[in-house]
C-alpha cells in the first residue's frame, strides 16, 4: 500500500496515540486544576480497538508509535496496551512520554512489553520548582527511575522541559552539569497556547531562540537534519554526553518537518495538535474486517492537513490542554 503523504508531500510514520486524558499531574501550564472529566466523553479505546487501530496506520506506513496523555500510567492496563502496540506488525519503535511518577516501579514491565524508547517530563532539576511547575514533589524519584532507564539499556531515553519564563529559564548551566555524563536527550520545549492557558502564556512564554543562543555561544553545534527528523533542532557537543534538541512551535519552517499525526483516547484523527476539528475513527475499529474501510477514512482525510498552525495568530484549535490531545 502506498504511505500516508498529505498535499505538501509531507508522510507520516508516527503516531501519537494518547490512551487516556486523565492525569495524576497539575502542571501549571497544562491542567493547573488538576484533571476533571469532561462531561459526557467517552471511555478510552479498548486493547482491541487500539490493535485495529494501529493495523490500519501500519498499513500506510506508520512504524513508530508514541503513548502518551493524559499520564499513560494512569491507565491500569498500560502494560498490555504496550503488548498490543509492540505485536502490531511493522512497529518498529514504540515510545512513550511519561511523566514519571510510576517510572521506578515499572520500567523493567514495561519494558519486557516492548517499550523500547521514553521520554520523560522533568521541567526542572530544582526540587522545589519542580513541585510548584508539577504541583507534586516527586522530583528525585523520577530522576531515579531516569537512571534506572538508562541502566537497564533502554535504547532511547528522553528528557521534555517545557521552558518557562521566571520560573525555570535560568537552569541551563545545571542541565549541562546533568548531561556532561549521561546518554540522555534533552528537549527544551516553547511553551504553545492552548485553548486554556492565555493568561499563563503571556506571562511565561519565552522563545527557545534565547536558549539556543546561549547553546551555541557555549559551543554546542547543531547536527545536520536528517530527513526524517521531525521538527526538533538537535545540538550536541564535544564534551557532553548527552543532546539537546529544541523544539520551537513559533519557528519558521516548524510545520515543514512534521511527520506525525494523533488520535486521541476516544479515537479521533487529529491532523495538528493545533487543528480545528477531530476526525472520529472509533466507527471503523469496531470489527477486524473493518481494516480497508479504517485505512480508506484515514486516507481519505489527510488532503484536509494544513500546512502549518495558526498559533502565531492565537488560534489554538480545539485544544483546551495538551492532556486533551495527547501533547
Ligand atoms: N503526562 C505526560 C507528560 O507530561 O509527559 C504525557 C502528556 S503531556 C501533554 C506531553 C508533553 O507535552 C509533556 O512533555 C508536557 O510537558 C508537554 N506540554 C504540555 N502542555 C504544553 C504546552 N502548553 N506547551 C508546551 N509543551 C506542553
Ligand atoms: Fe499531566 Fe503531562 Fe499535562 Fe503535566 S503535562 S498535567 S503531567 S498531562
Amino acid at each position: 500500500m502506498t504511505p500516508l503523504a498529505d498535499r505538501y508531500g509531507r508522510r507520516f510514520p508516527y503516531l501519537r496515540l494518547s490512551i487516556i486524558p486523565a492525569c495524576n499531574f497539575r502542571c501549571t501550564y497544562c491542567l493547573p486544576h488538576g484533571y476533571h472529566a469532561e462531561a459526557g466523553l467517552a471511555g478510552p479505546l479498548s486493547l482491541d480497538e487500539i490493535a485495529r487501530l494501529l493495523r490500519g496506520f501500519s498499513a500506510l506506513g506508520m512504524h513508530k508509535v508514541r503513548i502518551t496523555g493524559g499520564e499513560p500510567s494512569v491507565r491500569n492496563d498500560l502494560v498490555d496496551v504496550l503488548r498490543t502496540a509492540a505485536a502490531v506488525p511493522g512497529v518498529d519503535k514504540l515510545a512513550m512520554t511519561t511523566n514519571g511518577t510510576l517510572l521506578s516501579r515499572r520500567l523493567g514491565e514495561w519494558m519486557d512489553a516492548g517499550l523500547n524508547a521514553i521520554n520523560i517530563s522533568v521541567d526542572s532539576l530544582d526540587r522545589a520548582a519542580f513541585a510548584r511547575i508539577t504541583g507534586h514533589d516527586r522530583l528525585d524519584d523520577i530522576l531515579h527511575g531516569v537512571e534506572m532507564a538508562l541502566a537497564a539499556g533502554l535504547p532511547s531515553v528522553k528528557l521534555n522541559a517545557v521552558l518557562l519564563r521566571g520560573v525555570n529559564d535560568g537552569e541551563l548551566p545545571r542541565w549541562l552539569d546533568y548531561l556532561r555524563d549521561r546518554r540522555v536527550g534533552l528537549r527544551f520545549i516553547e511553551l504553545m497556547q492552548t485553548g486554556d492557558n492565555l493568561a499563563f502564556f503571556r506571562d511565561h512564554h519565552v522563545r527557545a531562540s534565547v536558549l539556543e543562543s546561549e547553546l551555541q555561544d557555549a559551543g554546542w553545534q547543531a547536527l545536520p537534519r536528517a530527513a526524517d527528523a521531525g521538527p526538533a533542532r538537535e545540538y550536541r557537543h564535544p564534551d557532553y554526553a548527552g543532546r539537546i534538541g529544541i523544539i520551537a512551535p513559533y519557528s519558521k519552517d516548524f510545520c515543514a518537518g512534521c511527520n506525525r499525526l494523533r488520535v486521541t483516547a476516544t479515537g479521533d484523527l487529529r491532523l495538528c495538535l493545533f487543528g480545528e476539528f477531530g476526525i472520529p475513527l472509533r466507527p471503523f475499529l469496531q470489527h477486524d474486517e473493518q481494516l480497508d474501510a479504517l485505512v480508506q477514512a484515514i486516507g481519505g482525510q489527510i488532503g484536509r492537513k494544513e500546512q502549518g498552525h495558526f498559533l502565531h495568530e492565537g488560534r489554538t484549535g480545539i485544544t483546551p490542554h495538551l492532556a486533551s490531545t495527547g501533547g
